[in-house]
């Protein structure tokens, strides 16, 4: 098999105390091998999302050694799916990889990805990794996270799997691909699923961040669930216009029922708290119905918009 080029794309936010870790690592075991892994040339894509800390200047204290490590600073922090992409765009390399700064994504299992890659002679075009399990995880993130990927699974047309990371590595078939779908909403997870071709997942025990806390909170969470499920399901309406065809059916029934016992034995106003109950309900489901087509409407107004997923301030 021909030599192979390497870019490893890296969103930062806020990781002074990674970068230098990071890169040193992930050298160390590229380099460790005896036959440097088949590998010709690697390329860093640091992508700087908007840090307010020294992530920059560390980032530039290694271009000082390496003329293989590109910075693409945003202008401002624009989250980490407008990162990846802007990352994504600018690797020219046969194979890309994307790795968390925070050491979470083991450098090992990039050359495990790699070897894999190379044994099925480069058929295979996208290598996912995949935590074993949930420890390290608080109970509440982990089963929230479980019940994400149900709901996902029984509502989406496309699958994902429980515990799957961003830690991918990609061949230049399938980046071309994932180019090409431009959408404003970035879910990358399914993306990566919808482009097809032949894949493969490699598991790894959890690791604790190096330095620093995540960036994610239970709110970012479930917005970021809402997000992976109407990106690429339209289930959600369909099932709301079953419900709203239901209660329809059953109000009906109810009002007629109610104006033949009216008509039939008189009305003597005992109904109080089946009507509270009523207007709870509805009121309840109403807004959760808005709630659900509205998301949809938002995403047809982000998209019409067509605004660029972020902007660049300099590449360097
Ligand atoms: N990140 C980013 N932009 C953001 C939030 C995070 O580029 O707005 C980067 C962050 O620097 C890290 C990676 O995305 O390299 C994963 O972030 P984090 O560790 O907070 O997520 P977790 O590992 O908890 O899923
Ligand atoms: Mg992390």
């Amino acid at each position: 098999m021909d030599k192979l080029d390497l870019s490893i794309i890296i969103p930062c936010f806020n990781e002074e105390d990674n970068v230098q870790s990071f890169y040193k690592k992930v050298q160390n075991v590229l380099w460790g091998g005896a036959d440097r892994n088949n590998i010709n040339e690697v390329y860093f894509i640091f992508v700087d999302d908007g840090s307010k800390d020294n992530t920059i200047k560390e980032i530039k204290k290694l271009q000082a050694n390496n003329k293989n490590i590109k910075l693409v600073k945003f202008s401002r922090n624009f989250g980490k799916e407008a990162a990846m992409f802007a990352g994504l765009r600018e690797s020219k390399s046969t194979l890309t990889c994307i790795m968390d700064c925070d050491l979470q994504d083991p450098p090992e299992l990039l050359l495990e990805m790699i070897e894999k890659y190379k044994n099925t002679k480069g058929k295979l075009k996208l290598i996912t990794a995949k935590r074993k399990d949930r420890s390290g995880d608080s109970r509440f993130r982990a089963f929230f996270s479980e019940v994400f990927y149900k709901i996902n699974n029984i509502l989406s047309p496309i699958k994902l799997e429980s515990g799957v990371r961003d830690f991918r590595l990609i061949h230049r078939d399938a980046l071309d691909c994932i180019l090409q779908m431009n959408e404003y909403h970035r879910f990358s997870k399914a993306i990566f699923e919808f482009v097809g071709f032949q894949k493969e997942i490699v598991e790894y025990d959890y690791i604790d961040r190096e330095q620093g806390a995540s960036k994610w909170n239970f709110i970012k969470l479930f917005l970021y669930a809402i997000e992976g499920i109407v990106s690429f399901s339209t289930i959600p309406l369909k099932i709301i216009t079953l419900i709203g065809f239901v209660i329809f059916v059953i109000s009906s029934i109810y009002g007629i029922h109610i104006i033949i016992d009216t008509l039939a034995f008189g009305n003597d106003v005992k109904g109080y708290p089946s009507i509270v109950t009523l207007i709870a309900f509805f009121g309840g489901l109403q807004i959760m119905l808005l709630g659900i087509i509205g998301e949809y409407i938002a995403r047809i107004y982000e998209q019409s918009k067509n605004r660029p997923h972020y902007f660049i301030e300099y590449i360097s």
